[in-house]
């Protein structure tokens, strides 16, 4: 298993807070608590922990963890940004005893933290498939033409093909 792992989210603590922000609020931040959206101060400042926001809608203050599985977390987020990669990318699964090597966290936090990327994972929209609880890959993929499809309408006439790659137990009776 090959990972590019240089990139600074994987190692920088605020890197890993400006990616995760980037894909809670594409739209900028909005609140947790009441969904204000416009009304939002950032603290900054030795004083305030970092990346902490509040909302001048219902005063509470809040991060980008708030509402994921990362929230009270005492786990520097770009080891969790790590995690959630190696999870995500390794077909075979990644241990929480890999973690704890690969991430030089003890055991019990990497046990921890693979517990709750395996729950996220599960909780997303796009909920993967399959019967031993790992994620599957799924990648879309527009070959020749569908003979069912009339000519002329772009990429339509196109058969998709979709590749799942993952784990599946296969019961024998
Ligand atoms: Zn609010």
């Amino acid at each position: 298993m090959t990972i590019l792992l240089n990139d600074p989210i994987f190692h920088d603590d605020s890197a890993a807070r400006k990616h995760l922000e980037a894909i809670r609020w594409p739209d900028g931040p909005f609140c947790p608590h009441c969904g204000e959206t416009t009304q939002i101060t950032r603290l900054e400042g030795r004083s305030h922990r970092s990346g902490l926001l509040q909302c001048n809608g219902c005063r509470e203050h809040f991060t980008v963890t708030v509402g994921t599985v990362m929230e009270r977390s005492h786990i520097a987020l770009h080891k969790w940004v790590a995690a959630f990669h190696l999870m995500n990318s390794s077909k075979k699964g990644v241990s929480a005893h890999q973690l704890h090597r690969m991430l030089g966290i003890t055991y019990k936090s990497a046990w921890f933290m693979a517990h709750r990327v395996r729950e996220a994972m599960t909780r997303t929209p796009n909920a993967p498939v399959g019967n031993t609880g790992n994620p599957l890959e799924m990648d879309e993929t527009y070959i020749g033409r569908d003979p069912s499809k009339k000519k002329g309408t772009g990429g339509h006439h196109k058969l998709k093909v979709v590749s799942v790659v993952g784990q599946f137990e296969i019961r024998r009776s």
